[in-house]
């Protein structure tokens, strides 16, 4: 969601934000535009739509420059459109902002700036706030500095913003709160980034921005502030990522390279953790609390989107193994409902990003409120990652691709091996059964790689039923999660409505839409279950539907009643949505391919939704 970037160094700083912003594409956006200066003076860029309209729009124009601030928009205030986009100008047209997040009480500092007989040219809460910091260094005939820390002081909100002032031409200022931000630490130059893609190729050198700090950024010097003005220590972090994992390799789309790196990013979440020729588990971010975890009275789950149906099937793997009761949240209504959560709560907060602004507020409060908070992120050093007492990283590598699928596959293995430490630390899980899940979860990324060679098969299927209105997808027990993850996957990229149901559940309702037109995909591998889903495809069968099924080896059964059928790898039900998902993936990125879609921006979607 939104991506911001600006430089400022001995490079061309125009070049720099351009190819940041690319890299920043698959965040999701409706807009681009750039700020720098040009001999002087402040020049702004800025068009509706893609970062290669804004390009074209720039070219031939003065773009030369040591310093530039750059900005993707996913609009919250304000249609998508040139003159919403950012960077947006103060008053008096020398300072130049751009903003990720947003500016709560924005009404109430506009109204003030109104009567001030300010005029604004945009409907953002981004243009209120740049106006509002002029404002101030004017009045108070003050630093640009001084001024934003005086103004962030009075706003709500959640923001990133990056200042370039006309009248301080070696200077950029930074501050966050809520939001992600990336210094990259050079020679001679600095960068800022929402995310380390657009750094990486230049330093390995980085420093994560806290909340309520403020960062003024010269090409030789970094400061860090408070927004009390204490100087801070910058925290100098290594990058472990390397250009290339932020790279297409060869594939047509990010999102296919991350569904078929699914067996690497999965042993990379098991690696150095899951031992199965010891039989050990190693989790060292859960090792101080796993008397806590223990003795929970209760497992709260805190997650949105993908993650949320990652929860899902953990509730049903913490609750077999560990019987601790789970509760699964949205985050977003979580945090607002007034939750009854105190000590003894043990919270785990999924997040591919670690930046999910529903989860990050839910996890602050849940935290006041004496709970236990986990960390289930992807992003190393991410906001959750640090809010968190404990917690386990996926490592599933940057997803670039905005339907979330290597991310998905690593939280559920790395969610089982939370469950598997929680049960083994309680006692409530045999050393048989125990040493059984290991190699099962040890096996897991050799059984995806077998359901990737499914490729081809799944495209005929695709075309075959892309046409389509409308999906159902159903499951039962540990695959229920799934057939949700599979509808949401086709909605997400191939804009096809589709719904996910407990199978058993469609009785009570969806049945209605059942014809000869509706295909409906059944996640049907061989578990406990297996009986009931049997019937409830021949409810669906007799009405006419479409069946395509996801089946397991060996069954004889499944394939004699669907139209279609996929077979995956058999493996223990609790391990088996590892496996079962991988195909609905694929279905959904062929059928969104063949309808002509880009399947790494879907239309309206943002990577990391870092506002609320
Ligand atoms: N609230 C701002 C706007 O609508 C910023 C949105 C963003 O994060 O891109 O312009």
């Amino acid at each position: 969601m939104c991506g911001i970037v600006a430089y400022i160094g001995h490079r061309e700083a125009y070049p720099v934000v351009l190819k940041g912003l690319k890299r920043l594409e698959y965040r999701g956006y409706d807009s681009a535009g750039v700020a720098l200066l040009n001999g002087g003076k402040l020049k702004v860029y800025k068009k509706k739509g893609k970062v290669a309209e804004m390009e074209e729009y720039a070219m031939g124009k003065d773009v030369k420059s040591h310093i530039a601030i750059a900005h993707t928009r996913w609009a919250t205030h304000g249609e998508p459109s040139d003159r919403n986009a950012h960077p947006h100008l103060s008053g008096d047209g020398k300072l130049a902002m751009v903003h990720n997040g947003i500016i709560e009480n924005y009404m109430q500092l506009k109204q003030e700036l109104l009567n001030k007989g300010h005029q604004f040219s945009s409907d953002t809460d981004t243009e209120v706030l740049i106006h509002f910091i002029q404002e101030i260094k004017q009045s108070n005939d003050c630093s640009t500095e001084e001024a934003v820390r005086i103004a962030l002081k009075r706003v709500v909100g959640a923001y990133v913003i990056v200042i370039v002032d006309e009248d301080n031409p070696g200077t950029l200022i930074a501050a966050r709160k809520g939001s992600p931000l990336v210094i990259g630490v050079g020679k001679g130059e600095h960068f800022l980034a929402s995310d380390a893609s657009p750094i990486v190729e230049y330093t390995k050198e980085v420093v994560y921005v806290n909340d309520y700090e403020i960062a003024i950024l010269r090409a030789d010097e970094l400061i860090l502030k408070n927004i009390s003005n204490e100087i801070q220590t910058p925290y100098i972090q290594k990058l472990d990522i390397e250009l290339a994992a932020i790279e297409k390799g060869g594939y047509d789309h990010f999102m296919l390279k991350e569904v078929f790196e699914q067996p690497q990013t999965i042993f990379d979440s098991l690696r150095g953790r899951l031992d199965a020729k010891s039989g050990t588990l190693t989790l060292g971010g859960l090792r101080e609390h796993l008397d806590t975890l223990a003795a929970a009275r209760r497992i709260i789950i805190v997650a949105c989107g993908t993650s949320w149906h990652a929860g899902l099937v953990a509730e049903y793997i913490i609750e077999e193994l560990c019987r601790i009761p789970v509760e699964v949240e949205y985050a977003s209504e979580f945090r607002y409902r007034n939750p009854v959560v105190g000590k003894g709560d043990v919270i785990i907060a999924v997040s591919q990003s670690g930046e999910t602004a529903d989860t990050l507020v839910a996890m602050e409060s849940a935290k006041e409120k004496g709970a236990i908070i986990l960390g289930v992120c992807n992003v190393v050093g991410s906001s959750i990652a640090r809010l968190s007492n404990g917690g386990v990283y996926t490592h599933a590598g940057p997803e670039i691709g905005v339907a979330s699928t290597k991310a998905f596959t690593a939280q559920l293995a790395v969610l089982a091996m939370i469950a598997l430490k929680i049960a083994q630390a309680k006692g409530s899980i045999t050393e048989q059964r125990f040493q059984h899940l290991l190699d099962e979860l040890h096996d897991v990324s050799e059984k995806v790689a077998t359901a990737l060679l499914l490729n081809d098969q799944v495209k005929v299927i695709a075309e075959k039923y892309k046409d389509a209105r409308d999906f159902l997808y159903l499951g039962r027990g540990y695959n229920f999660p799934i057939a949700l993850e599979g509808a949401l996957k086709l909605k997400e990229i191939s804009y096809i409505h589709a719904e996910g149901y407990p199978a058993a559940e469609m009785k009570h309702g969806p049945i209605a839409l059942v014809d000869e037109n509706l295909p409906v995909v059944f996640v049907a591998t061989k578990d406990s279950y297996y009986e009931k889903i049997v019937s409830n495809i021949q409810e669906i069968k007799a009405r006419k539907g479409k069946v395509i099924a996801i089946t397991t080896e060996g069954d004889a059964m499944i394939p004699s009643m669907a139209d279609d059928v996929i077979v995956v790898p058999e493996a223990d039900e609790l391990v088996a949505p590892i496996i079962s998902v991988i195909p609905l993936q694929l279905l959904a990125y062929h059928i969104g391919v063949s309808k002509g879609f880009d399947v790494d921006k879907p239309r309206n979607l943002a990577k990391s939704v870092t506002v609320e």
